[in-house]
C-alpha cells in the first residue's frame, strides 16, 4: 500500500485525487485537510478512514470533532493542522492540493521530513522555489509535478538528456477571454470569468486562467521545477487543449504529451511515477479531432502574463508580490468588491512599489505578503 496525506481534500485536486485513490484500491489515506466544507471533509473522512483530518477554521473544527465522535480520527486546526497532515508519520507522499501561499509552510515541513511532493500548490513554488528546491534536493525528495502542463514537460523530459532541453513550450488554452482586446473586458462578470472553456477547476484559478495570471505562475514554476531560465519557456496558446505542453531539444525535435483534458492523470502518474496504470475515461480520436490550432499570447490584452516574466526574471520577492497581490486582488473580484480589469492593475501597481529583496528568507516572504496586502486595502 502506497500512503499519502492531502492538503486541500475537499477542493478540484483534492477530491479528483480522492477519485483516484478510490479506483486503485493500493493506497491509504492517512490524513486529510480542508478550509472550512466540513460537510464534504466528513463524508471524505467516513470513507478513506484517515487518522487524522485538519480544518482550517477553528469553529469547524469543533463541530467536526462532534461528527467524528464515532471514528478514530483526530481533528487539528490552524496551521499546526496544516503542517501535521503535511508531516504525517507513515505517509510516503503528500499531495499539496491547497490553494494559495499558505501552503508553504506545510510544504516546508514535508520535505524536511523526507516525504516527497505531489505538488499542485503552484504558488508555493512561485514565492518560495529558492527555498523548496534545493531543500528538497538536500533532503532527497521528489517534486513530482501535478499541473497537467507540468506533468507533460516532466513526461517529456523522461529518458532525454536533461542538459540537450533548448526549450519549453508550455502551453494555454487562452481562456474564456481570449481574442478580446481591453475595451471588451471592462465589464466583465464573477460568472464570465469563470466559464473556462476546457477544464473545471477552483473557483482562483478560474479566473486566473482567464487573466492569464495562472500562466504567469505556471512560468515561474516551471523555472523552478526544470531548472531553466523563463527566457527559455515560450508560452503557446493551444485553445483545445490537447497538448498539454511540450519540449524542445537541441536537435529540434520536439516532444509533447497529449490527451483529453482531465487532471486525474497527471494526478496518477504523480502518485504512481515513473509506473503508467490504466485510468478509466474518454481517449483522444485523432480522426474526430481533426486540426489543433496555435496562436501567440496576446500579452498586451492579457499583461498579467509580461509582469510575471518580469517577476520571474527579477527572482527574489517580486514574484511573491506579484503573486500575493493577485491572490487578494482575486478574492476581491470573486467579492463584487473590484472590477476585472483591476486585478491585474493592482498586480502590476503593487510590484512598481515594491522594493525587491534578493534570496528571501521564508520571514521576508510573508512579509512581503502582508506589506501588499497592506498596500491594496489602503487603495482608496
Ligand atoms: P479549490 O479552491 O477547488 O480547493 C482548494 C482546497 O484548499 C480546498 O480543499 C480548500 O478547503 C482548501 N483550503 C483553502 N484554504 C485553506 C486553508 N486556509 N486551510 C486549509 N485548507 C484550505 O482549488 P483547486 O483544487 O482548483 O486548486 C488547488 C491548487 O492546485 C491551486 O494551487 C491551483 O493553482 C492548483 N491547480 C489546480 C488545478 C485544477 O484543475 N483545479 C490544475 C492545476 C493546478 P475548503 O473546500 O474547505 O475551502
Amino acid at each position: 500500500m502506497k500512503k499519502i496525506a492531502i492538503l486541500g481534500s475537499t477542493g478540484s485536486i483534492g477530491t479528483q485525487t480522492l477519485e483516484v485513490v478510490r479506483e486503485n484500491k493500493d493506497i491509504e489515506v492517512l490524513a486529510l485537510s480542508a478550509g472550512s466544507n466540513i460537510t464534504l471533509l466528513e463524508k471524505q473522512i467516513r470513507e478513506f478512514r484517515p487518522r487524522l483530518a485538519a480544518v482550517w477554521d477553528e469553529e469547524k473544527a469543533k463541530e467536526l470533532r462532534l461528527m467524528t465522535a464515532d471514528l478514530d480520527v483526530k481533528v487539528a486546526t490552524g496551521m499546526d493542522g496544516l503542517v501535521r497532515t503535511a508531516v504525517m508519520e507513515g505517509t510516503e507522499i503528500l499531495v499539496t492540493a491547497i490553494v494559495g501561499m499558505i501552503g508553504i509552510r506545510p510544504t516546508i515541513e514535508a520535505i524536511r521530513a523526507g516525504k516527497d511532493i505531489a505538488l499542485a500548490n503552484k504558488e508555493t513554488l512561485v514565492t518560495a522555489g529558492h527555498i523548496i528546491m534545493p531543500l528538497a534536493r538536500e533532503r532527497d525528495v521528489s517534486i513530482l509535478p501535478v499541473d497537467s502542463e507540468h506533468s507533460a514537460i516532466f513526461q517529456s523530459l523522461q529518458g532525454n538528456e536533461r542538459k540537450a532541453v533548448r526549450k519549453i513550450l508550455l502551453t494555454a488554452s487562452g481562456g474564456p477571454f481570449r481574442g478580446k482586446k481591453q475595451e471588451d473586458l471592462l465589464n466583465i462578470r464573477v460568472e464570465d470569468a469563470l466559464r473556462h472553456p476546457n477544464w473545471s477547476m477552483g473557483q482562483k484559478i478560474t479566473i486566473d486562467s482567464s487573466t492569464m495570471v495562472n500562466k504567469g505562475l505556471e512560468v515561474i514554476e516551471a523555472k523552478w521545477l526544470f531548472d531553466v531560465e523563463v527566457d527559455q519557456i515560450q508560452v503557446v496558446v493551444q485553445p483545445q487543449s490537447i497538448i498539454h505542453s511540450m519540449v524542445e531539444y537541441e536537435d529540434g525535435a520536439v516532444m509533447a504529451q497529449l490527451g483529453t483534458p482531465d487532471m486525474k492523470l497527471p494526478i496518477q502518474y504523480a502518485l504512481y511515477y515513473p509506473q503508467r496504470r490504466y485510468l478509466p475515461g474518454e481517449r483522444l480520436d485523432f480522426w474526430r479531432l481533426g486540426r489543433l490550432d496555435f496562436e501567440e499570447p496576446d500579452m498586451d490584452t492579457f499583461y498579467a502574463l509580461s509582469l510575471a516574466y518580469e517577476a520571474g526574471r527579477a527572482g527574489g520577492t517580486l514574484p511573491t508580490v506579484f503573486n500575493a497581490a493577485n491572490e487578494l486582488a482575486v478574492r476581491k473580484f470573486l467579492n463584487r468588491e473590484i472590477k476585472y480589469l483591476e486585478i491585474t492593475e493592482i498586480i502590476e501597481d503593487c510590484m512598481r512599489a515594491h522594493t525587491n529583496i534578493m534570496n528571501p528568507t521564508l520571514e521576508e516572504i510573508l512579509e512581503t505578503e502582508t506589506k501588499v496586502y497592506e498596500r491594496i486595502e489602503s487603495r482608496r
